[in-house]
């Protein structure tokens, strides 16, 4: 078992400052942190998961510590084949508790040498979500402060090629 990896798995639809911030803060205490972008979480999703994980190896491409993959089925498992033993999440605001709460528990039942370790966010992205982006984003509203660059353009690419 690594004790030195951390897994850090969402739907990431798309990725946000939110979630860097997480990354960022996550390399001061481990030394690799695999980003895992969920297969399962496709149908409601905005961009494919292989969209989605090519758009996030862009953003972390100078950082060799970073790697960027999918997952399908139980989360558990996957942390297991990767011989980690922690997953990384990020807590905003109380109504996150709850579900991380059920989450945490239930994969620590299915397997009992992983641990969920969560982070705070920062007050600078606590209301920050991928929904939230997309909404935003969907009706024309400026999210250049809510997410890098690159997900803006691919961001208002996705809705230009959404209009009728
Ligand atoms: P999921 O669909 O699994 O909740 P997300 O892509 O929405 O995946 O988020 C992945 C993880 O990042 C979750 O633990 C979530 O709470 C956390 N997260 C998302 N946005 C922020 C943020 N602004 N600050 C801190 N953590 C965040």
């Amino acid at each position: 078992m690594n004790r030195h990896i951390a897994i850090y798995p969402g739907s990431f639809d798309p990725f946000t400052n939110g979630h860097m911030d997480i990354v960022r803060r996550g390399l001061e205490i481990f030394d690799t942190i695999i980003i895992a972008a969920a297969k399962n979480s496709e149908k409601n999703s905005l961009f494919s998961v292989a969209e989605r994980v090519a758009m996030i190896r862009e953003l972390v491409a100078d950082n060799p510590r970073v790697k960027v993959e999918t997952f399908d089925g139980l989360l558990v498992d996957y942390v297991v084949s990767k011989e980690a033993r922690v997953i990384l999440r990020g807590l905003r605001a109380v109504t996150d508790f709850e579900f991380e709460f059920q989450l945490a528990q239930m994969n620590h039942i299915v397997c009992e040498q992983v641990e969920t370790l969560f982070m705070m966010t920062s007050p600078a992205c606590a209301y920050l979500s991928s929904s939230i982006v997309k909404e935003v984003g969907r009706l024309n509203g400026d999210i250049s402060s809510f997410v890098p660059p690159l997900v803006a353009d691919r961001l208002h690419e996705k809705f230009r090629q959404q209009e009728p």
